[in-house]
């Protein structure tokens, strides 16, 4: 599909895509430019490139398709590093997990003979770094693509096949609505797991109580997802700040309202609840989008 790709940044979504770029064959050369001499060299030692350097000036030299894998507070930097190497109608794009951010970082750096497609696919794991990655992260997973009225028509297809290419199917989206559907689906529930492990955390220390021995009764789902990387998810919730705090006022009402019930003995009104929520995770099974197994088929795919 492309001449050259270039990764910058090769955690986990990077070095999935090289995985996967080298098993379907989609790029004739893939350069990989990270922060650290460290990283790069393992990049170098899983051989997930051909080209590995530190300079992102230099990586991103005559690629038709750059890919951005680095934490979301990283982008506004980044394009105005790479903006004056960038050749004529390449394809920019990233993995970021909020995409309004994304654009007014990027945009106003990136020239205009270039095409800035921001995406998100909806893959991942709680683990990060080179060697986290896998090539079939993406399978029938979604990828979101958030590009904006003026942005090039084929430039979109094209990446829309990239992804299509990487097992994804795709969904073209407005950038700020991403932000909300995210707030919802993924960065609420990540701040509530950081907060339950966290009270759950200062709880055994003040009262010498069994949590992590007896954490299979629930808690243990909320450390997985609590395991995931501190500085993504700083950047995450930095940059998505007003979508997340109008989600959380929401859920937090929600929240009073069990309260009540519970202090209340509503039993009605806590067993209805429940019953609703408990058709939603079953319409989930139905669309393919995890499987009904004990361990929620966590092991791998899913953000
Ligand atoms: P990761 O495994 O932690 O890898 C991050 C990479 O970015 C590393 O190569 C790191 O370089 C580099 N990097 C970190 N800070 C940087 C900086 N300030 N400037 C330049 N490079 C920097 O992360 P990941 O899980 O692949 O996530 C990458 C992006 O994908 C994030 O924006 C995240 O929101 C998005 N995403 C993540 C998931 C997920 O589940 N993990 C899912 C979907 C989307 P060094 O190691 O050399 O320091």
């Amino acid at each position: 599909m492309f001449e050259k790709v270039t990764l910058i940044g090769i955690g986990l979504i990077g070095s999935s895509l090289a995985h996967v770029m080298k098993r379907e064959e989609l790029a004739k050369s893939v350069a990989i430019s990270t922060r650290s001499e460290k990283t790069l060299k393992r990049a170098e030692e899983l051989g997930l490139g051909d080209l590995y350097v530190l300079d992102t000036e230099e990586a991103v030299k005559d690629a038709d398709l750059v890919i951005v894998c680095t934490p979301v507070g990283a982008c506004e930097h980044i394009a105005k590093t790479i903006a004056p190497h960038l050749k004529t109608g390449a394809i920019i794009t990233d993995v970021g997990s909020v995409k309004g951010s994304v654009v007014a970082q990027m945009q106003p750096h990136l020239p205009e003979r270039v095409h800035l497609v921001p995406g998100h696919p909806i893959a991942g794991t709680e683990y990060s770094g080179p060697d986290a990655g896998f090539a079939s992260l993406f399978e029938n997973r979604w990828c979101i693509l958030t590009p904006d009225q003026k942005t090039d028509e084929a430039a979109t297809a094209k990446l829309k096949l990239f992804w299509q290419k990487c097992g994804s199917h795709v969904e073209i989206m407005d950038a700020h609505h991403h932000d909300l559907v995210l707030a919802i689906t993924s960065h609420l529930p990540h701040l509530i797991a950081y907060n339950i492990v966290g009270t759950a955390n200062e709880l055994e220390t003040d009262t010498r109580s069994e949590v992590i021995k007896f954490s299979a009764s629930g808690f243990r789902d909320f450390t997985r997802i609590a395991a995931s990387d501190p500085t993504m998810w700083r950047d995450v919730f930095i940059h998505n700040k007003e979508a997340v705090l109008e989600i959380l006022g929401r859920f937090s009402e929600d929240l009073s309202s069990l309260q009540r019930a519970i202090r209340r003995g509503d039993g009605d009104h806590l067993f209805d609840l429940f019953s609703r929520t408990r058709e939603i995770r079953r319409s989930i099974i139905e669309i393919g989008q995890d499987v009904d197994a004990p361990n929620f088929g966590r092991d791998e795919g899913e953000e």
